[in-house]
C-alpha cells in the first residue's frame, strides 16, 4: 500500500459563526468541520481532532509543528518552546536524524517522494533558513521536483493552481483544483510515500482577509475532492493534517489554540485514525503502517 501525506499549514477546527470562512461555504467538503458538531466526511473520511498545542504553553507555530508533524519527535516539549517560521539549529539536527524520509528509508520503504515544485531561483538565491520539509528532503538525499518537471505534468507547486508561478515569471500552465489533483494523484501512483504541503492558508489567517480564505478553501477542498477521485483508496491512505489553527478564526490574525483535523481515507485508515492524538503520532502512524502492510502494490 501508499500513502499521500496532504499537510496543510494553519487549519484548525473551529466553531461555526461569521469569523470562520467554511461556515456556509459553498463546496467547502470535506474541510468544513465544526467543533461541537458531528465529524463527518466525504468517502467515509476519519476525522481525528489533533493536538497541536503538545503539552507546551503558547500558541502552536509552524517550525514546531511541522517538525513534530515531520519526525514524530515532540519538538515543544523536547525543547520547551513552540517556535514560529523556520527550524532553528536544534530543529534541524531533529529533521536530519528523524525525519518521515530517513525512517522510511532505512526501513525500506521506497519510492517516497515530496510533489512541490522548487523554482531554480530557489537554488540559485538559497535563503539563509529553509522551511522544515525542504531540510526533510536534503537530509534523505531525495531530488526536489522543479519548474520542468511542473511543465511536463510531474510537481505541484504549492499554489496548486501555479498563478504564483506563473506571477514569478515562469512558463507553466494554469492549473483548475482538478488538474492539479490529476497530477498528483499520478505522482502517488508511483510512490510508496508522497508528501504534498500547502500553506496560502497560514498566509490568508494571518491576513485576516475573508474572501481570500473564502476563494482559498474552496479551490483546496476541490483538490482535495479531486484527488479522492484519482486516487486508488482501497490501495492508498489519504491523510490530511495541520500543523495549528489559524484560518478557522479570522477574528484575530494569530494562530489558534484549536485541534487541528487530521482526515484519513482509504486503506488501513482505521488502523491509522486509532494512533493518531498529537501531531508527533503522524509519523509514526505512516512509518509503522507502511512497515506493516508491506505490499509491492506500487
Ligand atoms: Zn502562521
Amino acid at each position: 500500500m501508499s500513502v499521500l501525506l496532504f499537510f496543510i499549514d494553519g487549519l484548525g477546527i473551529g466553531s461555526r459563526g461569521p469569523f470562520n470562512p467554511l461556515d456556509g461555504l459553498d463546496n467547502a467538503e470535506p474541510l468544513a468541520i465544526f467543533r461541537d458538531e458531528e465529524l463527518n466526511t466525504i468517502h467515509d473520511g476519519i476525522v481525528v481532532p489533533t493536538d497541536a498545542s503538545l503539552g507546551v504553553e503558547g500558541r502552536p507555530q509552524s517550525a514546531s509543528g511541522q517538525t513534530t508533524i515531520l519526525t514524530g519527535v515532540n519538538v515543544p516539549d523536547q525543547l520547551g518552546y513552540h517556535k514560529q517560521g523556520f527550524p532553528n539549529k536544534a530543529m534541524l539536527e531533529i529533521i536530519r536524524e528523524h525525519s518521515i524520509f530517513l525512517q522510511l528509508t532505512r526501513a525500506g520503504v521506497t519510492p517516497i517522494t515530496f510533489a512541490n515544485t522548487y523554482t531554480e531561483r530557489f537554488f540559485n538565491e538559497r535563503p539563509r533558513w529553509v522551511s522544515a520539509t525542504t531540510a526533510a528532503v536534503e537530509a534523505a538525499g531525495l531530488p526536489f521536483r522543479k519548474v520542468a518537471d511542473n511543465q511536463a505534468g510531474r510537481a505541484v507547486f504549492h499554489d496548486f493552481t501555479n498563478q504564483a508561478l506563473i506571477e514569478r515569471g515562469e512558463e507553466v500552465a494554469l492549473r483548475t483544483p482538478d488538474e492539479a489533483a490529476a497530477v498528483l494523484a499520478s505522482i502517488v501512483s508511483e510512490n510508496r510515500f508522497t508528501l504534498y504541503e500547502y500553506f496560502m492558508t497560514d498566509k490568508a489567517g494571518h491576513a485576516q482577509d475573508m474572501e481570500a480564505a473564502k476563494l482559498i478553501l474552496r479551490n483546496l477542498a476541490g483538490v482535495i475532492r479531486g484527488l479522492l477521485k484519482q486516487i486508488d483508496l482501497n490501495q492508498t491512505s489519504v491523510i490530511l493534517t495541520s500543523d495549528h489553527g489559524n484560518i478557522e478564526d479570522l477574528s484575530s490574525r494569530n494562530h489558534t489554540l484549536n485541534k487541528v483535523p487530521t482526515i484519513v481515507w482509504g486503506a488501513a485508515k482505521e488502523s491509522i485514525a486509532n494512533r493518531i492524538k498529537t501531531l508527533a503520532d503522524i509519523t509514526p502512524a505512516i512509518v509503522q503502517t507502511l512497515i506493516e502492510e508491506g505490499g509491492a502494490s506500487v
